[in-house]
């Protein structure tokens, strides 16, 4: 006979979301029982975000040391071991692991339970015949995998996702990359840098969701470092034959096969809504995900959806934690909360790196705000001249009055340089903050008061304001 338990909460799946509830609401002294099936810590720690960021610092580190003779350093002949990359990649994940463990939930008070969770009816989830959970509240965290699209052909052979590419114990010939977004364009970088030719096809544009301008810098290295890009062409057919894949594109100028030693999937994302019984719950969810609302509860008021499952909403794991601290609140404390996904900043990691965070300017101009842009490249800054490395600007979005609606950084260190933007937007502050900064010198972050500066530029009339902005070119 099942075991019956009656939590306060009950979180479906360990990933980025489920993982921060639990591990809340354990702090605060709350019953908490935890589902898993598959691996703690989820697609982050697992298949997504440790091992492609463990992967890219691999290949950087390739890079680096081709690209050191400007420097007057040069490394001899480079050779790279893909095995032993492989085992860097296992070696992070499993430095990681202990911190996402069972063990550590168990210790924190949680109790964890191994199995495949589904619901029985609005308030009763069930894992197998051994356990019932009647909770005061569920969290649906059970994350996402990749969409796979109905290409003819593609299932009669072997291709990889993010869920196998990280097992591969040795460098592919030749990688197709179907997807040029985030996840497709880091592979596919990471993956020429230590020795693949790589290809990537892309039906719409590539990188679509962020400024195009900025994207521009990014694709520019891409090509730079051999990826070729094909983007407005349609995947028709893949073969398998021999080991090896044809890939069948179809664009402006008919039909062409591209040969590989291997592909991989990278189409975008598939919510995981399947087998979670979501009718019997009375929860509404499509494709897209589970519908919910600002507090990110679903149909049934005792049960919300958070991180990639949830539809509409940012898929990253800081927002899946976002996401958790949210339903903390309004869960366990009755605050009002309401999801904000203007404040959730994006970084690609490739390198250049390419940060978002507020609105792009096509947002800003789509809702109408009469809009400002500045920017500042990293060629004027000196700390990028000595590193050289100049590729990149920054590009601020501001309204008429200095307001900072967003940012984008495209160039080194973008994902670290966004936080003082997302600061800045989540504060509501005026442009002028950032002139009166003081910076220290050199570093890249200067790029954004020289940004900020700018702004006062063209309204200079009067000549004292006009020294001041002169002064603060040459000393600030
Ligand atoms: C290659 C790649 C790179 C990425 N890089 C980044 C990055 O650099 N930065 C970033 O912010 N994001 C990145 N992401 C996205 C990030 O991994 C996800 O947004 C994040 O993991 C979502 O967290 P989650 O909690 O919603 O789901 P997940 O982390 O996927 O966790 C869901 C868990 O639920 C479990 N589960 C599912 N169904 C059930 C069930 N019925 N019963 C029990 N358990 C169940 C699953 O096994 C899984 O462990 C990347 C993703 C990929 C694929």
């Amino acid at each position: 006979m099942a075991e019956t338990l009656t939590p306060d909460i009950c979180v479906i799946g360990a990933g980025s979301g489920g993982l921060s509830v639990a591990a809340a609401a354990a702090a605060f002294g709350v019953s908490t029982v935890l589902i898993e099936e598959h691996k703690m810590g989820g697609d982050c720690l697992n298949t997504g975000c440790v091992p492609s960021k463990a992967l890219l610092a691999a290949a950087k580190r390739a890079a680096l040391m081709h690209d050191s003779a400007a420097f007057g350093i040069t490394a001899g002949n480079v050779s790279i071991d893909f095995a032993k990359v492989h085992a860097h990649v296992h070696n992070v994940i499993a430095s990681i692991a202990p911190v996402d463990s069972a063990e550590r939930f168990t210790g924190l008070g949680v109790r964890v339970i191994k199995g495949h969770a589904r619901f029985r009816d609005r308030r009763t989830v069930v894992v197998g015949d051994q356990y019932a959970i009647r909770a005061r509240r569920f969290v649906v965290a059970t994350g996402s995998t990749a969409g796979v699209p109905p290409i003819p052909g593609i299932d009669t052979g072997p291709y990889l996702t993010n869920e196998t590419i990280f097992n591969l114990t040795t460098l592919p010939r030749h990688l197709v990359v179907i997807g040029a977004g985030p996840i497709g364009l880091e592979m596919a970088q990471g993956f020429r840098r230590l020795g693949s030719a790589v290809t990537v096809l892309e039906a719409a544009q590539p990188l679509a969701k962020d400024d195009p301008e900025c994207a521009a810098v990014v694709l520019d290295q891409l090509e730079r470092d051999g990826v070729v890009i094909r983007s407005g062409v349609k995947v028709a057919g893949v073969a398998h034959a021999g080991g090896n894949v044809s890939v069948t594109i179809a664009g402006e100028t008919g039909e062409e096969t591209i040969e590989g030693s291997h592909l991989l999937v990278a189409a975008g994302r598939k919510p995981n809504v399947d087998g979670l019984d979501l009718d019997a719950a009375g929860v509404r969810y499509d494709r897209g995900g589970i519908f919910v609302n600002k507090k990110l509860k679903t149909a049934n008021r005792r049960v919300y959806a958070i991180g990639d499952v949830a539809a509409k909403q940012l898929q990253f794991t800081h927002a899946a934690n976002y996401h958790a601290g949210l339903v903390i609140r309004n869960a366990l404390f009755r605050l009002p909360v309401k999801v904000n996904k203007d404040a959730i900043p994006w970084v690609t990691y490739t390198e250049p790196e390419l940060a978002q965070t507020g609105l792009t300017e096509a947002q800003a101009r789509e809702r109408r705000y009469p809009v400002r842009i500045l920017r500042w490249p990293f060629h004027d800054n000196d700390r990028a001249q000595a590193e050289r490395e100049t590729h990149g600007h920054i590009k601020v979005v501001t309204d008429s009055r200095g307001t900072i609606l967003g940012a984008t950084i495209v160039g080194a260190q973008a994902g670290e340089m966004i936080t003082a933007w997302t600061l800045a937007i989540a504060q509501k502050m005026n442009i002028r903050a950032f002139t009166g900064i003081v910076i220290p010198y050199p570093t890249l972050s200067e790029i954004g008061k020289r940004a900020a500066i700018d702004f006062f530029t063209p309204s200079l009339t009067r000549p004292l304001l006009r020294r001041i902005i002169a002064w603060l070119r040459i000393f600030g």
